[in-house]
């Protein structure tokens, strides 16, 4: 494609707003049709904020080898968990994608080589949380991925090549959890709100008192957090998408904290707005 076709995200005028950039817990597939005060917030939100022209979603579930970005013009719904009911396999997001944001996403990160994906869509990490946000599927949403091979660093470093994008009307949103343990997770608990074991609870304080001063060095290296950083983050998946968050935020910028409860015990929902 030549470059002055796929670059108007590039060479377009800045917006005078910069996007807010937020990093939201997604927890259970099941908030992506729950009306609860997870999904409130979402939806809130999504009144709330300017209406941006397109999403750019760091999921936990999309984890790859070297970096994708999703091209295609209809970006299938992906059911991409087991075990729920039926009515969660029925949910269809049709928000479109944007093949020349994905290109203009490959250029901005160079020079990383960042592959043009037309097989993923959009997972639940992002149709969860952009479905309750977005209701009418009329803003396209384009997804990038994790390459599962990269240190935490590299993540980190890697975002703020992406802050362009802010600018002209692209809303960045990562979708993890910060505490995601699934192996120590209560289930007969799971219906009790703010229910978390002591090292969860302890790692999530801990964690957003860090973005608050800003002080990114120790979030980058999560895995210096001691035993109970150890258990809130056995695995990197949920974690890395808030290091692209993190890697976007200029200074000065207001961090606000929403849905910061735990559920299950090891899971904790603490989203973040930067902006
Ligand atoms: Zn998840």
């Amino acid at each position: 494609m030549p470059k002055q076709i796929l670059n108007h995200w590039l060479t377009s005028p800045e917006s005078s707003d910069q996007m807010p950039l937020f990093f939201m817990g997604h927890g259970s597939p099941m908030n992506g049709i729950a009306d609860n005060v997870f999904s409130r917030q979402w939806a809130a939100l999504g009144q709330q904020l300017p209406q941006p022209k397109a999403v750019l979603c760091v999921s936990a579930h999309w984890l790859t080898r070297g970096t994708q970005v999703t091209a295609m013009e209809v970006p299938p719904t992906i059911h991409d968990f087991g075990g729920f009911p039926e009515a969660l396999y029925q949910v269809q997001y049709p928000a479109p994608g944007e093949p020349v944001l994905a290109a203009a996403t490959a250029e901005l990160l160079a020079p990383a080589t960042v592959g043009l994906d037309h097989e993923w869509g959009l997972d639940h990490g992002a149709w969860s949380v952009i479905r309750q946000m977005f209701p009418k599927a009329d803003i396209p949403v384009i997804q990038l991925s994790l390459d599962y091979y990269r240190e935490p660093r590299y993540h980190y470093e890697l975002a703020r090549q992406l802050s362009a994008l802010r600018r002209r009307g692209v809303l960045i949103l990562g979708s993890g959890n910060i505490v995601h343990n699934l192996r120590m997770v209560a289930w007969d608990k799971l219906d009790k709100p703010a229910f978390g074991y002591d090292w969860a609870l302890e790692v999530d304080a801990r964690i957003k008192a860090l973005i608050e001063t800003g002080d990114h060095t120790p979030l980058i290296d999560y895995r210096q957090l001691g035993e109970a950083g150890r258990l809130a983050i056995p695995t990197p998946d949920h974690y890395l998408p808030l290091l692209y968050i993190l890697g976007l935020v200029e200074s000065d910028e207001p961090i606000t904290f929403f849905n910061d409860e735990a559920v299950g015990g090891s899971i904790t929902m603490t989203s973040v707005q930067v902006g």
